[in-house]
């Protein structure tokens, strides 16, 4: 069998099975079968990772795409992914690496010394851990973050949130920053991702508590998640627990995978949902849109412009008010 490196957060349990613990599904997996992610793998009573050091994408992105907007503003990051996910959301822009299994997509061998040579020779000071779920890739992440920290470059991870206490615990110290998408209600999670909301939530709190930068976001799908009683549970949710100052990207859906016949979300609606998370929290903004209109940063007290952003390139103006003094929150040089 190719490469394996045996897995982190799990137990021998009877009979030769293991029992996961990285992510809450906490899967018992048999011998010589995979967990619910496709690329945990019990060998012999020994659960391995099937696709550590296997990148299947590898690019030099900027950060406003991830999106974070309050992070480096204007930074490029290096991104890089495998094969795999532990939801299963039938509106994936990714599916065709999220959901394969790592039999039919190997990934090529970039192990973690190799992402972080890259990253430095293409002036990229952030690795992005990005496009299917970091978790199920914990170990990679994990070695790669690591070794970028000691080489003073920043990690960061853009995820669903579906990762167990224990796990966040220690990968910690070496996370700057993460953006997570919080899809909906039970309803929409259960129905459309595989997968349930309170440990998402549980998982952000998580994060704050180390300190880590974060910034939420939302693909509002029409008739699933584009209610204003959603949207006014997710800006309180967000105000009472990781606070005021924390940007929510409210991102607009198209037609993707196994929703092909899901319109794409009216503008409208955007600016609707835009107006009641404006009343609970200072930063929102909307995504894949044409106008630009609800990208930039303005300051929350004045209005002030602060950053100006166009497409996915920011101009930074300021990161404190002129005009009253406010500082604009997030991590900037
Ligand atoms: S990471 Fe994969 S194998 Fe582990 S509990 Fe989650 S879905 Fe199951
Ligand atoms: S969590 Fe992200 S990568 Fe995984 S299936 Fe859902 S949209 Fe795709
Ligand atoms: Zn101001």
């Amino acid at each position: 069998m190719r490469n394996l490196k045996e897995a982190m957060f799990y137990k021998k349990l009877k009979e030769e099975k293991v029992n996961c613990n990285l992510c809450p599904h906490s899967c018992v997996i048999p011998v010589d079968e995979a967990g619910e992610c496709g690329v945990r793998k019990n060998v012999e009573g020994k659960l391995y990772s099937l696709v550590h050091s296997k990148a299947c994408a590898l690019s030099i992105d900027p950060i406003e795409k991830k999106p974070l907007y309050h992070f480096f503003p204007g930074a490029e990051s290096l991104s890089v992914a495998t094969v795999g996910c532990n939801f299963s959301c039938h509106f994936c822009q990714n599916y065709n690496i999220s959901q394969i299994s790592p039999e039919k997509v190997f990934g090529d061998n970039y192990p973690p010394e190799k992402i972080v040579e890259l990253a430095e020779r293409y002036g990229s000071k952030i690795i992005s851990y990005t496009y299917t779920e970091p978790t199920i890739f914990y170990e990679y992440a994990f070695d790669t973050m690591k070794l970028a920290k000691e080489k003073g470059l920043k990690n960061i991870w853009v995820s669903n949130g579906y990762t167990n206490i224990e796990p966040i615990k220690k990968m910690a110290p070496f996370l700057d920053a993460i953006n997570i998408d919080v899809k909906g209600n039970e309803e929409v999670y259960k129905s459309l991702c595989g997968a349930s909301l309170q440990p998402v939530l549980n998982s952000l709190k998580e994060y704050k508590k180390h300190n880590i930068w974060i910034e939420v976001t939302s693909l509002i799908i029409p008739g699933y998640n584009d209610s204003l009683e959603w949207i006014n549970f997710l800006s309180k949710w967000i105000n009472d627990n990781l606070g005021k100052k924390t940007p929510l990207h409210l991102s607009r859906f198209s037609p993707q995978y196994k929703m092909l016949e899901t319109e794409p979300t009216p503008l409208k609606t955007l600016e609707k949902l835009y107006g009641a998370a404006k009343k609970k929290l200072d930063y929102i903004y909307i995504g894949n849109i044409p106008t630009s209109r609800y990208g930039n940063t303005y300051c929350p007290k004045c209005g002030d412009l602060a950053i100006r952003r166009e497409g996915f390139k920011a101009e930074i103006k300021k990161l404190k008010c002129e005009k009253c003094n406010e500082k604009i929150p997030g991590v900037f040089d």
